[in-house]
């Protein structure tokens, strides 16, 4: 078996372990550091099995392809396959990259796709209702706006 070193390619003996002119670990020739993996081949390498499994369930709708690509990418980092579909009922010219997509993904991998869309705080987590402070006031002011211009139309026909 001949070693090469994976920067300079020189090379080396059986019995070396590091490229005596860069000192970088050296691989087996023709092994997979040589093998420069194209873009697919990096996908399959980081989809784990356990999130490959079961029927396509939609975990998101993204509003437009950009989107819908970085939450497909943020899937991957985590080891979850997941495929795009134009979202039905909006009719949007085939090329143009407007127009809502639904991201989908296996069933086996849903839960753990909507946590990490939920820690990037993509999707809201419906099982925990209203927490947020900031929206519960925003709520009420709206119902006080709501509540204050009826009285002024009141005031204004009386
Ligand atoms: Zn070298």
């Amino acid at each position: 078996m001949t070693l090469v070193c994976p920067s300079c390619g020189r090379d080396h003996a059986d019995e070396e372990r590091f490229c005596t002119q860069c000192g970088l670990p050296l691989v087996p020739e023709g092994g997979p550091a040589e093998a420069v993996l194209d873009e697919r081949g990096e996908r399959l390498r980081k989809i784990k099995k356990q999130y490959s499994e079961g029927e396509l369930v939609r975990v998101k709708v993204a509003r437009q392809q950009p989107e819908a690509e970085f939450i497909q990418s943020l899937l991957l980092e985590e080891g979850i396959p997941s495929t795009l579909r134009r979202t039905r009922g909006f009719d949007v010219p085939e090329m143009l990259a407007a127009g809502p997509r639904d991201v989908l993904v296996p069933a086996s991998g849903a839960a753990a796709a909507r946590e990490v869309l939920l820690e990037a705080e993509l999707i809201d987590d419906r099982t925990a209702a209203p927490t947020n402070p900031g929206k519960v006031l925003a709520g009420l002011l709206a119902a006080f706006a709501v509540v204050g211009l009826l009285i002024l139309v009141v005031d204004l026909l009386g």
